[in-house]
């Protein structure tokens, strides 16, 4: 019983600390976020305008049109791709690796962290779309930002880190074929991003090319650069943005 009470714990603090609050993991950079608050000189002035976008789930049939409409914008994203979809979309795939885009790992396939048993997720958590061409950073955002007890421990053991986001444009909401509401996701988005946001997207559903478009155009009236992540950068999840985003994930606010 006490083994059974302890993984049953261990499960709990995974979702609640991992998953919804991400304590720990790569997340927005708070430093950014405060900028109103701050008194920064005019050498940084440039990377308190930075976010970042991310695309989960790719490569896709969409991937060559969120391709152009970047493209198209001058900006660089970031892109989760999957190892399941690269094999069904090999062209995507060398198209994502030869841009100038941020590309790594969401897994070897989309099954939470919590269908999984710890060698499964040891095999998804090592899996990288880079793997032999050495390029760093390793990010790793587990399906559905979920958290096994051992998710943090194998994502380090494989030389990763967990990279979560603090902005949903909700983007899979919308019902297959419908972009019309395109518009009205990218500004319930543009409300929620700040200096240093990480954004969420999709590479996948109908909406996102033309949301996008909506949304760098949205960013770019507030003077908002969108970069890499590498470029952010990211910090640690702490406290005060663990509880703001376990307030978000549990709609408490
Ligand atoms: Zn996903």
């Amino acid at each position: 019983m006490c083994l059974i009470g302890g993984l049953a714990l261990a499960t709990l603090l995974a979702e609640v600390l991992g998953r919804a609050a991400g304590l720990g993991a790569l997340g927005a950079d708070p430093g950014a976020t405060d900028a109103g608050a701050s008194n920064a000189g005019a050498s940084n002035a440039g990377a308190r305008n930075r976010v970042a976008l991310t695309f989960d789930d790719g490569p896709s049939q969409r991937t060559t049109e969120l391709l152009s409409v970047l493209h198209g914008a001058g900006v660089s994203a970031t892109f989760f791709v999957l190892e399941d979809a690269c094999q069904a979309h090999p062209a995507e795939l060398q198209a994502l690796l030869a841009s100038a885009h941020q590309i790594e790992a969401h897994g070897k396939d989309h099954r939470h962290a919590l269908r999984l048993w710890p060698w499964q997720e040891w095999a998804q958590v090592r899996w990288h779309p880079r793997d032999g061409a050495g390029a760093a950073p390793r990010l790793y955002r587990p399906p559905y930002g979920g958290h096994s007890p051992f998710t943090r421990l194998l994502t380090r053991l494989a030389g990763r880190r967990v990279a979560l986001w603090d902005v949903e444009s909700r983007d899979w909401t919308a019902p297959p074929g419908d972009t019309a509401q395109a518009q009205a996701l990218a500004q319930a988005t543009a409300r929620q991003v700040r200096p240093g946001s990480v954004t969420l997207l999709h590479d996948g559903p109908a909406v996102t090319p033309e949301l996008l478009r909506a949304l760098l155009a949205l960013l770019a009236a507030r003077g908002l650069q969108p970069v890499r992540l590498s470029e952010l950068p990211m910090r640690r999840i702490g406290l005060r943005a663990g509880l703001r985003r376990l307030r978000t994930t549990y709609h408490l606010s």
